[in-house]
């Protein structure tokens, strides 16, 4: 979707000047409207490309939680599967065989009582995933509501007001009443109590996110778990959890193995990760899976033939690359469990040390120490006068670094932070060079008469951590 109309736009109505090459024949081509000819494609290239130019490096991008950095073996298996459709698994059987093992190694990494029954899916990303998940739910809710000859037309989900901005989505497109748990005091994520407060006989499950897009904290998943087990003895409602483990569920399994969040805990009937993110594949995939079949409805699956067979699928998208899956089998392949165990300690280790270092520089105060995933998000002390995270955000741009600032969601729209992603890729020492440009930055921050920007000035996407209304009781 252009969010600017082209009119509208700086370069306004003005043709491109096409003449990157310069010893070929100057000519202009419409910017806004399909050119009526053909251009070769060395001169189409080069425009392309030194358009692209002007893109971010998306190393310094300490915003994302996608993958910035590949091995060249993974880049080359996908530029060999470029042409392959996740879809077509009749024209592509071996893409969609590597797809199912995809599934079942990440049924027993998620500890599925019986893998075998687990059942899963690739999806584009988390989003994909989080609307599958929703959906199930939301379905299996409406089943036992119908049975038990009960109106199922005024359905609820309970989640955190940090959950990531897909959640709101879901809600919107599926016509699910969100209620947001709003933050208190220190707590920046969902609490078990309150979780549980917001659950009546219209929720169709709780979200739990292992790995808080505002700060990279854990949700207490177990006791979540443990609060919806104690509502349902003493009212017999029955609350599924859906973990979004979009991060989280590719880091925990790796580092956090004594951490009960995932289907070791009955209550857990589905979890999403993005297989882009410490997944470590490029962006375009993500992983939906349930605990077994009872947990995704029978009728939301559809089936395609495949091989002469049946093959069920449960997607938004019909046609998708499989590049992505061939790759998330290579990094499984490649890296095993001590794999993924080395990269994600080192990712946690750059990001404790990183969130250590800052908090000793003087002005900030971490909120969280990259413990969890490894992200951390970190404020401005209150009693510095002179200069907002916003300020530290913009300094940071000058010298190419992209770390978003953005404010709390209820009851904590006071508090302003930074937020930092450490990825693989982003080691020990890009990190020593961005704390020295956060210690270059500083004097001059610090001798400003007042701070220079404000929230509505702020650049820098969020990825999703955009604030939303907490949930209120009906007044
Ligand atoms: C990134 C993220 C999402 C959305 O995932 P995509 O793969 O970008 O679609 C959802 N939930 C959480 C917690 C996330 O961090």
């Amino acid at each position: 979707m252009a969010r600017k109309h082209p009119h509208t736009s700086a370069s306004g109505d003005r043709d491109l000047r096409v003449n990157p090459v310069f010893s070929r024949e100057p000519l202009t081509i419409p910017r806004y409207a399909l050119p009526a000819g053909e251009l070769d494609p060395g001169t189409a290239y080069q425009i392309v490309h030194d358009e692209l130019m002007l893109d971010g490096n998306a190393r310094l991008n300490l915003a994302t939680f996608v993958s910035t950095w590949a091995e060249p073996e993974a880049l080359r298996l996908m530029s060999e599967c470029a042409e392959k459709n996740m879809i077509d698994k009749d024209e592509y059987p071996r893409t969609a065989e590597l797809e199912m093992r995809c599934v079942h190694m990440l049924a027993r990494l998620w500890h599925a009582p019986d893998p075998r029954r687990a059942v899963g899916c690739s999806t584009t990303g988390s989003s994909e995933a989080a609307m599958l998940g929703g959906l199930a739910l939301k379905r299996r809710w409406r089943e036992r509501r119908r049975a038990a000859g009960r109106p199922a037309d005024r359905p609820n989900l309970v989640m955190g007001v940090n959950v990531q901005i897909c959640w709101e989505k879901f809600a919107n497109y599926f016509e699910v009443e969100p209620r947001y748990v709003p933050m208190e005091g220190d707590r920046y994520h969902l609490g078990a109590r309150e979780a549980v407060e917001l659950c009546d006989e219209n929720t169709i499950g709780v979200v739990a996110v292992l790995g808080s897009t505002f700060d990279g904290s854990y949700e207490p998943v177990a006791e979540i778990a443990a609060a919806l087990d104690d509502l349902e003895r003493r009212t017999g409602l029955n609350v599924p959890i859906h973990v979004d483990g979009a991060s989280g569920a590719m880091v925990a399994p790796f580092l956090d193995a004594g951490l009960e969040w995932d289907f070791r805990l009955d209550r857990v009937a589905s979890i999403n990760t993005s297989g882009h993110k410490y997944g470590l594949v490029m962006p375009g995939v993500g992983w939906a899976l349930w605990r077994d079949e009872d947990a995704l409805p029978d009728d939301l699956v559809f089936h395609v033939n495949y091989l002469g067979g049946d093959m069920p699928t449960f997607a938004l998208n019909f046609s998708r690359p499989g590049a992505q899956v061939v790759a998330q089998y290579y990094n499984f392949l490649r890296l095993g469990i001590e794999g993924y165990r080395r990269v994600q300690q080192t990712c946690r280790d750059v990001a404790t040390r990183l969130a250590a270092g800052i908090g000793r520089l003087g002005p900030f105060e971490t909120l969280t120490d990259g413990g969890d995933i490894p992200v951390f998000a970190f404020r401005v002390r209150e009693d510095v006068g002179t200069f907002t995270v916003y300020d530290v955000s913009a300094a940071l741009r000058e010298s190419g670094w992209l770390v978003p600032a953005y404010t709390f969601p209820e009851n904590r729209t006071d508090l302003a932070v930074l937020r930092v992603v450490v990825r693989h890729g982003f080691g020990h020492d890009l990190a020593d060079l961005f704390m020295d440009d956060l210690r270059r930055v500083l004097p001059r921050l610090e001798s400003q008469p007042g701070p220079q920007r404000s929230a509505a000035e702020a650049a820098g996407f969020a990825h999703g951590a955009e604030p939303k209304p907490a949930h209120r009781a009906p007044s």
